[in-house]
C-alpha cells in the first residue's frame, strides 16, 4: 500500500469518528445541550445506543436505518454526515499527508459542515463552531510563525468587521435584523483560516450563491428566513480550495501582480 493511500485510510477512519461526534454537536448545540452526556439514546423508545450500533456509517446500514429497539427510522443525515466527514479527512490526508496542513483543512471543513447544517435546520450557528473555530484557526496559524498569526488575526477582524457593518447598514435601511450575530462571528472564524482576501472572496461567493438560490424562492413567497451561513460556508469551502488561484488571477487582471 502506498504512503498516501495509507494516510488517506487513517484520515478517513479518524474522520468517520469525528463525523459521528459532529452529529451529536449538530443535534445538541442548537438546543444548548451538553455534547458529552447523557450518551445518545433513541428519541422515541429511549433505548441507549449500544457501542455496536454506534459505528459510523456501518451501523446505520446494518440496522437498515432503524432503531434496534422500536424500529423507529433513523435519519439518513447521520450516516451522510459521517461519510462526508470521513471523505473530507481522507482527502486532506491523501493530499497533504498526516501533517498540520491536512489537519487545518479537515478541521475547517468539519466546522463549515457543522455550521451549514445547524443554520439550515435551526437558523442557529452555535458559538462552539464560531468562537471555538476561531480559537482553532488562531492556534493552527502559529505553525506558520508570527506573520501567519498576524494574517489570521487580520482575517478574523476583517471578517467580523465587514459583516458587522452590513448588519448595522441593514438595520438602518430595512429597520430589521439583516445580519445574524452568528454570521458575524462565523466570518471571524473563517477569516482566521483564509485571511482577509479570502474573507472578501468568501462573502462575494456566499452572496452570489445565496442570491441565485434564495431570490427566486423569496419572490414566489416560499421562503422568508435566509440561512446565510449555509452560503457563507459554501463560499468559504470554495475559497479554501481554489481561493489562492482566484485571487492570483484577479490580481493579474487588475495588473497589480
Ligand atoms: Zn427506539
Amino acid at each position: 500500500m502506498g504512503e498516501s493511500t495509507l494516510a488517506a485510510l487513517v484520515g478517513a477512519l479518524f474522520g468517520a469518528v469525528i463525523g459521528s461526534f459532529l452529529n451529536v454537536c449538530i443535534v445538541r448545540l442548537p438546543a444548548d445541550q451538553s455534547v458529552v452526556s447523557p450518551p445518545s439514546r433513541c428519541p422515541r423508545c429511549g433505548k441507549p445506543v449500544e457501542w455496536r450500533d454506534n459505528i459510523p456509517v456501518l451501523s446505520w446500514v446494518l440496522l437498515g436505518g432503524k432503531c434496534r429497539g422500536c424500529r423507529e427510522p433513523i435519519s439518513i443525515l447521520y450516516p451522510l454526515v459521517e461519510l462526508a466527514t470521513a471523505v473530507l479527512w481522507g482527502v486532506m490526508a491523501w493530499r497533504y499527508g498526516l501533517s498540520p496542513e491536512a489537519l487545518k483543512g479537515a478541521l475547517f471543513g468539519t466546522l463549515l459542515l457543522g455550521i451549514a447544517l445547524t443554520d439550515a435546520r435551526e437558523y442557529i450557528i452555535p458559538n462552539e463552531f464560531t468562537y471555538g473555530g476561531l480559537a482553532i484557526g488562531l492556534i493552527l496559524s502559529a505553525a506558520g510563525g508570527l506573520s501567519a498569526v498576524l494574517a489570521a488575526l487580520v482575517g478574523a477582524a476583517v471578517g467580523f468587521g465587514i459583516l458587522w457593518l452590513v448588519g448595522v447598514a441593514g438595520r438602518w435601511a430595512f429597520k430589521e435584523e439583516a445580519m445574524g450575530g452568528g454570521d458575524i462571528k462565523m466570518m471571524a472564524m473563517v477569516g482566521s483560516f483564509v485571511g482577509w482576501q479570502g474573507v472578501l472572496l468568501t462573502i462575494f461567493l456566499g452572496a452570489v450563491a445565496g442570491t441565485a438560490i434564495f431570490l427566486p424562492l423569496t419572490l414566489i413567497g416560499k421562503k422568508k428566513l435566509v440561512p446565510f451561513g449555509v452560503f457563507l460556508a459554501i463560499g468559504a469551502a470554495v475559497t479554501y480550495v481554489i481561493g489562492p488561484a482566484i485571487i492570483d488571477w484577479y490580481r493579474r487582471y487588475l495588473g497589480v501582480a
